[in-house]
């Protein structure tokens, strides 16, 4: 039986160094991150990539906005579009180069993705999602919020510009994603969690009101909705940590569904951060009965052998 596993990318797979984000640095992140992927698939997974696109949408609204006297604006489910065809590409194109050379006969493909939210969202009235670069230019951060634009301190890294992050309530391509992975085709969807995206009376799908569905959640929608046998977060840590940055700093081989909600509870978590990943593990772990694991690209194939990351366990395992 092949085994059907649900992959996030986080931002930093794709900028690992804070200044490093040219599309050279993201490529060679990607390709390096490719690595690990593909040695998952030769291992006889059927995997599902997804990824995060944060800073990536707040470059591309600033090159639009500073280009505003020739060029037309851009709405941020367009800027969503471009987010999951560039980053989609530079992993398609690595993920396959990857399998060629491993003489893993495989194809690959990224599929644009939208994600049903509702238009009455309370997320709608506050914005909490950082996107593009962090800001120290006081100016800047005026003339944004002059524009209406909420500039907020983003997990204690530094200000951002905020968007609201509405929760995807269904993901519209997963029939099309499930056809692919049941054909063998390793699948990049959901990029940013997806399009956000409102339908009408009719059942028409446009355009939600501006927002950025976080990469997480909507992961571990597809997870549930593809019904896979684990889902899993790569981002720049290993193992998750209670007392995080404190001396009494632990980091943990495995949560159980009881103790990760004591210790979100108790604000284990960063909210921005580290807690968006728990929340949709746990909504994962606890709808399917299956585990969810949180590591750094580069200990995958480790981490998927029992022997580091974090696991997230239903009670009874
Ligand atoms: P991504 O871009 O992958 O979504 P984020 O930066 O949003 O990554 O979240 C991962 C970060 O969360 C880690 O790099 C770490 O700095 C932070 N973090 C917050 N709380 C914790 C915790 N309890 N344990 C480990 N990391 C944490
Ligand atoms: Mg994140």
């Amino acid at each position: 039986m092949k085994k059907v596993a649900v992959v996030a990318v986080g931002g930093n797979a794709l900028i690992r160094e804070k200044g490093k984000h040219h599309i050279e640095h993201q490529f060679n992140a990607v390709r390096e991150t490719a690595k690990h992927f593909a040695k998952m698939v030769a291992d006889g997974w059927d995997v599902v990539v997804t990824h995060g696109n944060g800073p990536q949408v707040g470059f591309i609204l600033r090159r639009a906005e500073l280009s505003l006297k020739e060029v037309h604006p851009l709405p941020l489910d367009i800027i969503g579009a471009h987010t999951q065809g560039s980053i989609g590409y530079m992993l398609q194109q690595s993920l396959g180069n990857e399998f060629h050379r491993l003489g893993i006969d495989k194809q690959t493909c990224a599929v644009v993705t939208q994600s049903l939210v509702d238009k009455n969202d309370p997320a709608f009235q506050n914005p909490t999602k950082g996107i593009g670069g962090y800001i120290d230019d006081e100016e800047l951060i005026e003339e944004y919020r002059s524009q209406g634009w909420t500039v907020e301190d983003d997990a204690g890294r530094g200000f951002r510009r905020k968007i609201a992050s509405p929760k995807p309530l269904e993901i519209v391509e997963t029939k099309v994603i499930k056809r692919l992975v049941d054909e063998g085709v390793v699948v990049i969807a959901v990029g940013g969690g997806g399009i956000p995206v409102i339908k009408d009376a009719n059942g028409d799908l446009s355009a939600a009101p501006p927002a950025v569905i976080d990469k997480d959640r909507g992961t571990a929608l597809l997870a549930m909705e593809l019904n896979a046998d684990i889902f899993v977060i790569t981002t720049a840590v290993e193992k998750i940590a209670i007392n995080f940055n404190t001396p009494d700093e632990k980091w943990l081989d495995q949560m159980t569904v009881s103790e990760a909600k004591r210790y979100m509870a108790e604000g284990h978590f960063k909210p921005g951060s580290m807690l968006p990943k728990v929340e949709a593990m746990l909504d994962y772990v606890e709808t399917t009965g299956n585990k969810a694991l949180v590591t750094d690209p580069d200990h995958l194939p480790q981490a998927l052998k029992g022997e580091t990351g974090t696991w997230i366990v239903p009670d009874e395992a």
